[in-house]
């Protein structure tokens, strides 16, 4: 898929809008349109990468910057104490509706314990 085809692509770029929590060279975060809980945020990188099928051992300390700004957020939206679950779907049966690597941070309520 080109860049140009891809919607959180197009977020990064801010050519559509979208309400932005956080942003730095590697990573940006945004408010999901559809949220699930209260506080429902999407962290992403700004690189075009498919899913974390996508992720090489290059792109490791990416990722790892990425889930140190989804803590500072967690804290940031006041759920660090009181809990929040951190999820990407990848690929069919996972659920991945977007062909960007992203990764849920949800919280804000008690949060069904039931996988699939
Ligand atoms: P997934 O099933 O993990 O691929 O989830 C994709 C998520 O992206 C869903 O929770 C959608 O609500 C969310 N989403 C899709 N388009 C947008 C958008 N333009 N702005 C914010 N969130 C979006
Ligand atoms: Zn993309």
């Amino acid at each position: 898929m080109h860049t140009s085809d891809c919607i959180f692509c197009q977020i990064a770029q801010r050519k559509i809008p979208s309400e932005i929590a956080y942003e730095d060279d590697e990573v940006i975060a945004f408010k999901d349109n559809q949220p699930l809980a209260p506080v429902h945020l999407l962290v992403i990188p700004k690189r075009h990468l498919r899913s974390l099928n996508d992720v090489t051992s290059e792109q490791e300390p990416l990722i790892a910057h990425l889930f140190g700004v989804i803590r500072r957020l967690a804290g940031e939206f006041g759920v660090a104490e009181s809990g929040y679950r951190v999820v990407t779907n990848t690929g069919t049966d996972g659920g991945q509706v977007v062909g960007h690597l992203h990764f849920h941070l949800l919280g804000g309520q008690a949060l069904n314990a039931t996988i699939g």
